[in-house]
């Protein structure tokens, strides 16, 4: 039997699978509260991961510097 994903691993970024490198689960404060991440990003999050993953900073920096990439980029549709 495959291990089924009933948990969202939160230390992938659910966009590339890469570590996030999230401290939120850490007494250290993450990198994630220091920075803003874009609400219209975090909208593109799958519905099973929102909430949980944290975007890995390698994704936000992509989207950061073009949306339409990186939403062409990882299969994301932007259009709602
Ligand atoms: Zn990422």
């Amino acid at each position: 039997m495959e291990p089924i994903e009933e948990s969202v691993d939160a230390y992938l970024c659910p966009f590339c699978r890469a570590e996030n490198n999230c401290m939120a689960y850490s007494k250290e404060p993450c990198w994630c509260f220091e920075i803003t991440i874009p609400t219209a990003l975090q909208e593109l999050i799958p519905e099973s991961s929102k909430g949980k993953s944290c975007i890995c900073l390698a994704c936000i920096n992509a989207y950061q510097e073009s949306p339409e990439n990186f939403a062409l980029d990882k299969n994301l549709s932007t259009n709602k």
